[in-house]
C-alpha cells in the first residue's frame, strides 16, 4: 500500500486527476472512499459519473463519516451528542465550575475553545498543564468538567478515537483506496490517520499546500485558465439584479445547464437573492443549512421568546392580535418596553398587550409552558407540521436541562433555536453558495457576490482564551500536538482559491450598502474593476412595455360541472392546465380509508344502499362496519350518486347523495348530502364554513326551488363527516329567496358560455399560491 501527497494550487487539476484515479479503480474493481467536505458530494459524484461512467464501488464521504466507518469495522462506536447536546453539556460545566448560569453566548465561546483543543490533540489535562492566567484555569476546569459530564462522545472524539485505533495499529479499512481531496488544509490528528490507513490501502491526499514534516510526491503546477470579469456595482441591489439579469441569460441562450453555474455570496444574503430569483424565474438551489429559526414559524417562536425583553415592531408581528401595535410602532420609531406599552395604552391595546407580557412570562413548569406556548399560540393559526413542533421541543428540552429560570430559559431556548444547522432539501438548480461550501468545487460559470473589503476574509482572529504568543508554529503543532498560531497568513490562499472557482468567474462588489461607502476588496476585485455593463430585462419588472404574452386560442375544456364552473371562475388556465398536465391531487395516488369507502359508496349513479351492498361494504371496510350500522336506517334511504341538470350546453349538479322528505299535504324538503373527511366538521359553523367554498348544493337546492316540477318547498344541505354524525347546516331547510342559492345561479349562467365557448386566461390572484401549473401559466404571482 502507499501513501501520495500531491500538492498543487487552486485550479491546477488535482481533482481532475483524482477523479481518473477513482475511475480506475472501480475499472478494476475496489473499493474507492472520496472523502470531502459534505457540499461537495453531489459536485463529485457529478463529475466522476460525467459522461454516463458507472462509478461501482465508489463512496462519497466526509472525513466525519470515514471516522465512522472505521469505528464501525472495530466495533467501537459509543452514543453520540447529536445537534446541540454539545453545546448544552458545556454551558452545564460553566455552570458547575462557576456556580452561575452562562448565557448562550459564553457558552459558545467556551464550546468553540474546547472543540478547536479537541483538533489539535490537546486534552484536558494538557490544557491545563499550560494554563497560566486565570481566564486559561477556568477554561480548563469547564473542559476538565465537560469531559467528566457528557456522558457520550462528541464529533472530535470520534475523530481522536479512530487516531487511536490507529495508534494501536487496529484499523480495519475496507476501501482499497482512499482519496482526500478539496480540503483548505488538513490538521495534525487527521495526517496522522491517513498516514496510518496508507499501511492498509492507497491512499491519495490533495492539498494547495504540503503540511508540515511532508514531502509531496507530486507537484501540479500548471493553473487551468480562467476567465475573469470584474465589476463594480452602485449598491446591492443593483448588483444582485445584474447578476440575477445575467444567470437568465446564461440558462436561455449562454447553453447553461443550471449545475454548470453558481452563485457565491457572503453569509446573510442568501434570502435575499432567493427572493429576488423568483421574480427573475431563475431556479436558484439555496445550499446554505437550516436552522429552525429559519422556518417562519420558528422565527415566530424566537420573536415571541424575545418579545417580553425587547418588543420592536418586527416581533410584535408574532403575535396576530398585537399587529395593530406593530403598525403603529413602526410608523413611530417606537421600542422598548416602556415606550411600546405607552403607545399600548394610547391605542386602547394596553389590556391586550399587558395579558401577552404574562402570557410570554415563563410559569410553573418550563417545558410544560413552552409546549403552551407552541401548541396553542403557534399552533393557534392553522396547522403546525409535526417535525417543527418535535424539533422546538426537543430544544425546549434541552434548554430546561440547565435549570435556567424565567427569561434564562427563554434566552437558551432561543439560542438552541438558532443553533444546529442541518442541510436543505432542494430541487436541483444553480447552486446559491457560500466561499466555505464552494470550496474544492469548481463551476462552469460562477458569480462571485459581494467581494468589498471583509466579506471574503479568512477570518483569523485572535483567541480569547490562548493569545498568540502562547501558541506553537504551525510545524511545532503537528509534530508534538499542540494549539498553532491563529494566524497564518490565509488571506491570499482564500483569494487565490475563489478566484479559481470557475472557468469563466465574473466578481462584482457593490460601491455603497445602507450603512454608506464600501471599500472593495482589490485581491478579488483587481484595480480597475469596471461599471457593470448593460443585460436585457431579465424580470416583467425592467420591461419599459407590456410583458409578451402568448395568444391564447380556444379550449375544449369537456363537460360543464358545477365546481368545474367555480374552478374556472377562479382561473380558466388553470382549469385548462391541470387538465392537460393530468394534475392529480396527492391523495389520489393513496387515497385514505374514507375516500376508499366514499368511492363504493357512491359507485353506482343514483344507487341504493341495499342491506346486502351494505354488509358488502361492512366486510370490505371493516374500520366503518360500525358507522355503516349505526346509521343504517337513514344511509339506506339516500339516492347516492346523483346529478342533477345537466344536458347538452347546460351545468351538472354533482351530488354525493340526495333524500325527499314529505312536508304535509303537498310539499317536500329535499335534502343535500355532501360527504367529508372524519372530523373535519363537527359543528353547523363548520358545515356553513365547508359549503361556502362549493357551488354545487346551492346551486341545486336554486334550482329544486325554483323549478315547479320538482314540488320541492324546503331544501336542507347536510354535510357527513364519514364516521361521524351527519350536520345540518340548515335545519328545516332554507326556502325560495335563498341569496347563496341564488348567488351560485348567478354565478353559473356568467360563467357557462364562455366555458362552453372554450374561452381560456390565465387570472393571477392569491389562489396562485398553490397552482400545480404556475410554471407553464407564468402568469401568476407565486
Ligand atoms: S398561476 Fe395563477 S394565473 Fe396562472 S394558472 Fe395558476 S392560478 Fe391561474
Amino acid at each position: 500500500m502507499a501513501w501520495h501527497l500531491h500538492v498543487g494550487p487552486s485550479g491546477s487539476g488535482r481533482t481532475t486527476r483524482m477523479v481518473a484515479l477513482a475511475r480506475a479503480a472501480c475499472d478494476a474493481g475496489q473499493r474507492v472512499w472520496w472523502v470531502g467536505l459534505p457540499a461537495q458530494r453531489a459536485h463529485v459524484l457529478r463529475r466522476v459519473t460525467a459522461g454516463g461512467y458507472t462509478a461501482l464501488g465508489l463512496e462519497v464521504m466526509s472525513g466525519q463519516q470515514a471516522y465512522y466507518r472505521l469505528l464501525t469495522a472495530a466495533n467501537r462506536l459509543q452514543p453520540m451528542l447529536v445537534g446541540s447536546a454539545r453545546l448544552v453539556r458545556v454551558a452545564e460545566a460553566l455552570k458547575e465550575v462557576t456556580g452561575a448560569f452562562p448565557t448562550p453566548g459564553e457558552a459558545h465561546l467556551f464550546a468553540r475553545a474546547i472543540a478547536e483543543a479537541k483538533r489539535f490533540g490537546v486534552g484536558a489535562d494538557g490544557y491545563a498543564a499550560r494554563a497560566t492566567d486565570p481566564e486559561q484555569k477556568r477554561f480548563a476546569a469547564v473542559y476538565r468538567a465537560y469531559e467528566a459530564r457528557k456522558g457520550a462522545w462528541d464529533y472530535d472524539d470520534v475523530r481522536t478515537e479512530a487516531v487511536e485505533l490507529a495508534r494501536r495499529g487496529e484499523l480495519r479499512c475496507e476501501a482499497d483506496l482512499v482519496i482526500v481531496d478539496g480540503l483548505r488544509e488538513i490538521g495534525p490528528l487527521e495526517l496522522r490517520l491517513y498516514r496510518a490507513l496508507a499501511e492498509q490501502a492507497e491512499v491519495h491526499l490533495s492539498l494547495t499546500a504540503a503540511p508540515p514534516g511532508e514531502t509531496p510526491t507530486s507537484r501540479l503546477t500548471q493553473a487551468h485558465p480562467v476567465t475573469l470579469e470584474r465589476y463594480l456595482a452602485p449598491n446591492p441591489v443593483s448588483e444582485a439584479r445584474w447578476v440575477m439579469r445575467s444567470l437568465k441569460r446564461d440558462l436561455v441562450t449562454g447553453g447553461f445547464h443550471p449545475l454548470d453555474l453558481a452563485v457565491i455570496a457572503p453569509e446573510g444574503r442568501a434570502r435575499a437573492l432567493a427572493a429576488l430569483a423568483e421574480e427573475y424565474g431563475v431556479p436558484l438551489m439555496d445550499e446554505s443549512p437550516l436552522a429552525l429559526v429559519d422556518r417562519p414559524l420558528g422565527q415566530r417562536l424566537v420573536d415571541l421568546l424575545e418579545l417580553l425583553e425587547h418588543p420592536t415592531p418586527s416581533r410584535l408581528l408574532a403575535v396576530a392580535e398585537l399587529r395593530p401595535l406593530a403598525a403603529a410602532a413602526l410608523e413611530d420609531g417606537v421600542a422598548g418596553v416602556e415606550a411600546v406599552t405607552r403607545l399600548a395604552d394610547a391605542l386602547g391595546l394596553g389590556r391586550a398587550w399587558r395579558r401577552w407580557l404574562a402570557r410570554l412570562e415563563v410559569s410553573g413548569e418550563p417545558v410544560a409552558w413552552a409546549r403552551a406556548l407552541v401548541v396553542e399560540v403557534l399552533g393557534g393559526e392553522g396547522a403546525l407540521p409535526h417535525d417543527f413542533a418535535e424539533g422546538a421541543l426537543a430544544k425546549a428540552q434541552e434548554a430546561a436541562r440547565l435549570g435556567a429560570d424565567g427569561p434564562g430559559f427563554r434566552a437558551w431556548w432561543a439560542a438552541l433555536l438558532r443553533d444546529t444547522r442541518s442541510a436543505r432539501r432542494e430541487p436541483a438548480g444553480v447552486a446559491l453558495t457560500t466561499a466555505q461550501q464552494a470550496s474544492g468545487r469548481r463551476f462552469r460559470k460562477a458569480y462571485l457576490l459581494g467581494a468589498v473589503d471583509g466579506a471574503y476574509a479568512a477570518h483569523e482572529e485572535e483567541d480569547y482564551f490562548l493569545p498568540e504568543e502562547q501558541r506553537l508554529p504551525l510545524a511545532e503543532a503537528f509534530a508534538r500536538l499542540g494549539l498553532p498560531h491563529r494566524f497564518q497568513g490565509r488571506a491570499q490562499q482564500v483569494a487565490a482559491e475563489l478566484l479559481t472557482r470557475a472557468d469563466h468567474l465574473v466578481v462584482t462588489a457593490p460601491q455603497a450598502g445602507q450603512g454608506g461607502p464600501l471599500v472593495a476588496d482589490e485581491a478579488l476585485l483587481g484595480a480597475a474593476p469596471a461599471p457593470l455593463p448593460p443585460v436585457p430585462a431579465g424580470s416583467r419588472l425592467e420591461l419599459e412595455g407590456p410583458a409578451y404574452r402568448a395568444p391564447l386560442g380556444r379550449v375544449a375544456f369537456g363537460r360543464p360541472t358545477v365546481e368545474r364552473l367555480r374552478r374556472y371562475r377562479r382561473c380558466p388556465f388553470r382549469v385548462w392546465g391541470e387538465s392537460a398536465l393530468g394534475v392529480r391531487a396527492e391523495w389520489e395516488d393513496d387515497p385514505p380509508a374514507w375516500r376508499r369507502l366514499l368511492t363504493d359508496l357512491t359507485a353506482e349513479r343514483n344507487g341504493r344502499l341495499t342491506p346486502a351492498r351494505l354488509e358488502a361494504l361492512a366486510a370490505a371496510h371493516p374500520e366503518a362496519a360500525g358507522w355503516l350500522e349505526a346509521h343504517a336506517p337513514r344511509l339506506t334511504c339516500l339516492t347516492y350518486n346523483v346529478e342533477m341538470f345537466g344536458g347538452p350546453g347546460r351545468a351538472a349538479a354533482l351530488l354525493h347523495a340526495a333524500e325527499r322528505v314529505p312536508l304535509g299535504a303537498d310539499g317536500q324538503r329535499a335534502v343535500l348530502y355532501r360527504f367529508v373527511a372524519p372530523g373535519s366538521v363537527v359543528s353547523v359553523g363548520d358545515a356553513r364554513a365547508y359549503l361556502s367554498d362549493r357551488w354545487t348544493e346551492y346551486y341545486a337546492a336554486y334550482g329544486l326551488l325554483h323549478q315547479a316540477r320538482h314540488a320541492v318547498e324546503r331544501v336542507d344541505v347536510v354535510v357527513w363527516p364519514v364516521l361521524g354524525e351527519p350536520v345540518s347546516a340548515y335545519g328545516q331547510g332554507v326556502a325560495r329567496g335563498f341569496r347563496l342559492a341564488s348567488q351560485r345561479r348567478d354565478w353559473v349562467n356568467e360563467e357557462l358560455p364562455r366555458y362552453l365557448a372554450g374561452e381560456v386566461e390565465a387570472r393571477p390572484g392569491f389562489h396562485c399560491r398553490d397552482c400545480e401549473v404556475l410554471d407553464l401559466c407564468r402568469e401568476g404571482t407565486p
